[in-house]
């Protein structure tokens, strides 16, 4: 017997026919003997919804977050209600919960909160019984009993933590994708379903562009050693394990994914004095406005005066690019230069730790393409690289076909 935390995102329960076939799937597993404990996020887009009349509803100068929280967390108090009436109706006992009634303890932070603590006692008392209980994603109490919600997609989060509370065998993740991919199959059609990853790839994919999971849902799994499973609800094949690189029984390939984002931009200030400080006297406004830097470059200085180059999000371009050019000034640099038009394209893999070359093979293949590099960085398992946006797929395909990803690995 296994104890499974099953977790159906919003597509998953857009309706009451998808709902039936949640039950379908909560039933092979009981069949088979398991213990099932569901997940559930809100119905379709009722979040968006919801969402969007909180501001009609709302002014900026009235701290409102309490309300919201109250607000977003009935999305998914409808979609347990229905989906244990589902689960009842077919023969398989079940039991909503909401989250302050499975006790998921949060701090006071409103819209965002972390979880605390999860009292598990009403559960494991159900699941003892034969019930399945169905647990409201997403939401939490703080300590003044104050309902709480995660950050959006914040339901991967909660069904984490619940199978790490409960030690269940595995936590899987019900989406309307078959899983990770090797890279987009929007723009690389040979793209594969991975059937394992490791813990440490996904969570650099995710923080590189990839968007299957909530990224604290991994790192939780990661950190608590949830094996992880994203899969479809809408098909039976086995979707993607995400798991510890000890269970990667096979030695690993190379490189598992390619990751980018295309909406980046990169500032330049040239002609900076090359004095301690400089970094911050730059920086530090733009951390001030709220605006977050990604790659940073400073090169070495021939003439005691250096160029100073970060990227960022193109949507916070035109802000950061006003900051510089007052910094410039007071500073007495020559200029400040920028493009936005490029991307971020990186390969991952925990393969490249033992291989010597990975790096110089991926700089081979695109310059057999003509794509200039404008920037790279690198960390332990992955290798990033900004380039011209216009050859983003390109440099995908190029780079998916030299690195053999389009094969299961044998
Ligand atoms: N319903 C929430 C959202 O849409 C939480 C979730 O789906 O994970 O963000
Ligand atoms: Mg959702």
């Amino acid at each position: 017997m296994a104890r499974l935390v099953m977790k159906f995102g919003g597509t998953s329960v857009a309706s009451i026919k998808h709902m039936e076939n949640v039950a379908a799937k909560v039933r092979t597993e009981k069949l088979a003997g398991n213990e099932v404990v569901v997940v559930v996020s809100a119905m379709g887009d009722e979040t968006d919804r919801l969402v969007s009349l909180a501001e009609e509803a709302q002014v900026p100068e009235v701290d409102t977050r309490r309300e919201l929280d109250v607000l977003l967390s009935t999305g998914e108090q409808v979609s347990i209600a229905l989906v244990a009436m589902v689960l009842s109706r077919s023969g398989l006992p079940a039991k909503s919960f909401t989250g302050a009634q499975v006790a998921i303890k949060t701090d006071g932070v409103h819209n965002r909160s972390r979880i605390l603590e999860i009292d598990a006692e009403r559960l494991e008392a159900d699941l003892g019984k034969g019930i399945v209980p169905v647990v409201a994603g997403f939401q939490g109490v703080n300590e003044s009993s104050d309902i709480t919600t995660l950050g959006r997609g914040g339901s991967d989060t909660t069904a984490v933590a619940l199978a790490a509370r409960l030690k269940a065998d595995e936590c899987r993740i019900y989406t309307d994708v078959e899983g990770v991919f090797t890279t987009d199959p929007r723009i690389v059609e040979t793209a594969r379903c991975l059937e394992r990853i490791t813990f440490e790839e996904m969570l650099e994919l995710a923080s590189l562009g990839s968007k299957v999971l909530h990224t604290r849902a991994v790192e939780l799994a990661s950190k608590f050693h949830v094996p992880l499973r994203v899969l479809s609800s809408f098909n039976d094949s086995t979707g993607t394990l995400i798991t510890r690189e000890e269970n990667i029984t096979m030695e690993a390939p190379l490189i598992s994914g390619i990751a980018f984002t295309k909406n980046e931009a990169k500032l330049t200030l040239l002609g900076v004095p090359d004095l301690p400080g400089i970094a911050s006297t730059i920086l530090g406004p733009i951390s001030a406005a709220n605006i977050e830097v990604d790659m940073i470059v400073q090169n070495v200085s021939a003439d005691r005066s250096t160029d100073f180059t970060f990227t960022l999000s193109r949507q916070d371009y035109d802000q950061a690019a006003v900051i510089l050019e007052a910094i410039a000034a007071s500073m007495g640099a020559r200029e400040v230069t920028g493009d936005t038009s490029i991307a971020k394209l990186s390969i991952v893999g925990v393969g490249m730790r033992s291989h010597a070359g990975v790096a110089s093979k991926m700089f081979e293949v695109l310059a057999a393409e003509s794509i200039n590099i404008q920037m790279i960085s690198t960390s332990e398992i992955a290798i990033s690289v900004v380039i011209d946006e216009k050859y983003l797929e390109l440099a995908a395909r190029a780079l998916h076909s030299e690195f053999d990803l389009a094969e299961p690995f044998a």
